[in-house]
C-alpha cells in the first residue's frame, strides 16, 4: 500500500466532497495597494503586471461567463463533477465594498449555481486588506449557500526582514490578524509561501510551518521563486545581486518545511508552475510535476514525512512532569 507521506489536496478533497473538485480561476480587473501607492510602490519585486495571475480568462469577460468556460473545460478535460470558484489574480478583496459583494454575488449567482455543483468559494489577497466587513459578508454568504469558503493570503516568508526586502508592504502581525479574524468565523485559511527567498535560511523555513502550524492554518501552499523580465527581482538576477539555491537544496528545504508542519494542513501545492512568458529562472528549468516526484521520492528516502517533528506545541517543556 501507498504510504500517504503529506497530506494532498487532491486526496483531501475527494475524501471531503466524495467527487472530483477543480478549481475555476476567475480573473477581474484590479490592482494592489501594494502597486497603486496605498501601501507601497511598485508590488513585490517579483510581481509581474499580471499581479501574478497567469493561466487565466481576460479580465473583461464577466465573472459568470469566466466560471460557464472553465467549467466546460475541467468537465471534459478532467471529467470534472464539482467546482470552487478561485478568484485568483491580483488582491481580490482589495475594491470598495459594494463591488466585492457584487462580484462574490456573481459567482454564486443562481445562473452560477444552477447545476448545484458549486462546493466552494476561494478568495486570494493580501493580509492586510481583510476586515470584519468584508469577512461578515463572506460568511454570510457561507451560511445563505452552503459554501465552504476559503481566504488564500499571501505571506511568502514569516521573516519580516526578508517581507521588507522584497517590499511586500506588510509584516507578520497582519497575516496573524487576518488569520484570526477568518478562523473566528469558521472559513479556512490559505497560506501562499516561496521557500527559496534568496534572504532566507533553512531556519525561516522551519518557522514558517511552526508559525502557520500554531495559527492552525488550513491549507499551504508552496512556491518557488521564479524571475520575470522587467520585474525589480529580474533586473537584480541580471545583475548577479543574489543568487538562487539549488533544486537540490528546495527539495531538501521542503521537506523539513514538512517534517515540522502539523499533518492536519493541506498541502495544496509543493511547487508552483510560474509564467511562461518572459521567464529569467523558473523551476531550475525542470518542470513542475518532477520536482514534484523528487520532494515525494526524498521523503521516501528519508523515510521521513509531513509532522514528523510537529512536537513543539502547547509547553512542551512541561511535558517532563506528565
Ligand atoms: S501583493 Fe500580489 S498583486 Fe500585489 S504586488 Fe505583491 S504579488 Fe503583486
Amino acid at each position: 500500500m501507498k504510504i500517504e507521506r503529506y497530506n494532498q489536496y487532491s486526496v483531501h478533497l475527494l475524501k471531503k466532497y466524495g467527487k472530483k473538485v477543480y478549481k475555476l480561476p476567475v480573473n477581474i480587473p484590479g490592482t494592489c495597494p501594494n502597486r497603486d501607492g496605498q501601501v507601497g510602490e511598485g508590488g513585490c519585486i517579483f510581481c509581474d503586471e499580471l499581479g501574478s495571475g497567469f493561466d487565466c480568462l481576460p479580465a473583461s469577460q464577466t465573472i459568470q461567463s469566466q466560471i460557464a468556460e472553465n467549467k466546460a473545460f475541467f468537465r471534459r478535460r478532467f471529467k470534472a463533477e464539482k467546482f470552487i470558484v478561485y478568484f485568483q489574480a491580483f488582491t481580490n478583496t482589495y475594491l470598495p465594498f459594494a463591488q466585492f459583494r457584487e462580484n462574490i454575488r456573481a459567482a454564486v449567482a443562481k445562473e452560477a449555481a444552477a447545476e448545484n455543483d458549486l462546493v466552494g468559494l476561494a478568495i486570494s489577497t493580501r493580509p492586510d486588506c481583510v476586515n470584519d466587513r468584508y469577512l461578515d459578508f463572506l460568511l454570510e454568504i457561507k451560511e445563505a449557500c452552503a459554501l465552504d469558503i476559503c481566504v488564500e493570503l499571501g505571506l511568502q516568508t514569516v521573516n519580516y526582514h526578508t517581507l521588507a526586502r522584497i517590499n511586500r508592504g506588510h509584516g507578520l502581525a497582519e497575516f496573524i490578524d487576518a488569520v484570526y479574524r477568518i478562523r473566528s468565523r469558521g472559513m479556512a485559511t490559505c497560506a501562499h509561501l516561496i521557500l527559496n527567498l534568496p534572504w532566507d535560511s533553512g531556519a525561516d523555513t522551519v518557522e514558517s510551518a511552526r508559525v502557520l502550524s500554531a495559527l492552525g492554518v488550513d491549507y499551504v501552499k508552496l512556491h518557488s521563486l521564479y524571475v520575470v523580465r522587467g520585474t525589480v527581482l529580474g533586473e537584480m538576477y541580471e545583475r548577479g545581486k543574489f543568487e538562487i539555491i539549488s533544486l537540490e537544496a528546495y527539495v531538501e528545504q521542503v521537506v523539513s518545511f514538512l517534517e515540522h508542519l502539523d499533518p492536519a494542513i493541506v498541502i495544496q501545492r509543493l511547487v508552483g508552475k510560474g509564467p511562461r512568458e518572459e521567464l529569467l529562472f523558473g523551476n531550475w528549468g525542470a518542470s513542475w510535476w518532477l520536482i514534484k516526484k523528487q520532494i515525494e521520492e526524498r521523503l521516501a528516502e528519508k523515510d521521513t514525512y509531513q509532522g514528523r517533528k510537529f512536537d513543539y506545541l502547547n509547553g512542551k517543556a512541561l511535558r517532563r512532569f506528565t
